[in-house]
């Protein structure tokens, strides 16, 4: 299967590792939104938010919590926005949901996805 997600959990393709476990991963986007812009997704293929098991749902719900702690205290903002698309809005066809520290009170990223990985990664 041709997906970018998981060949980035298989190691085939990089990225900048915020957090996994066995059930999960989560990366930095690499065309971000605001600063922070994290993706968390499943390790198994879902195409969509559709095709989601509850138990999934459940434990990407714990992970999201958690990322959503850190990121805030981290980043030092106080807001931030969860959002996931589906249908023609949803780029890649691998479900995965968007974490966006300061979304609707920033305008824009500022810094490079490298400089703030750097200060999530401490
Ligand atoms: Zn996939």
């Amino acid at each position: 299967m041709d997906c970018i997600f998981c060949k980035i959990i298989n190691g085939e393709m990089p990225s900048k590792k915020i957090y996994e476990d066995e059930l999960v991963y989560a990366f930095m986007d690499i065309e971000p939104t605001v600063d922070g812009h994290v993706l968390l997704i499943p390790k198994k293929h879902y195409t969509d938010f559709m095709e989601l098991d509850d138990d999934i749902i459940i434990h990407m719900n714990k992970v999201r919590k958690e990322l959503t702690k850190m990121l805030m205290e981290k980043l030092n903002v106080k807001a931030l926005s969860i959002s996931f698309n589906y249908g023609d809005s949803q780029v890649v066809k691998h479900f995965h949901m968007h974490l966006l520290p300061n979304l609707l009170i920033s305008d824009g990223a500022k810094n490079t996805v490298d400089e703030v990985y750097q200060i999530i990664k401490k």
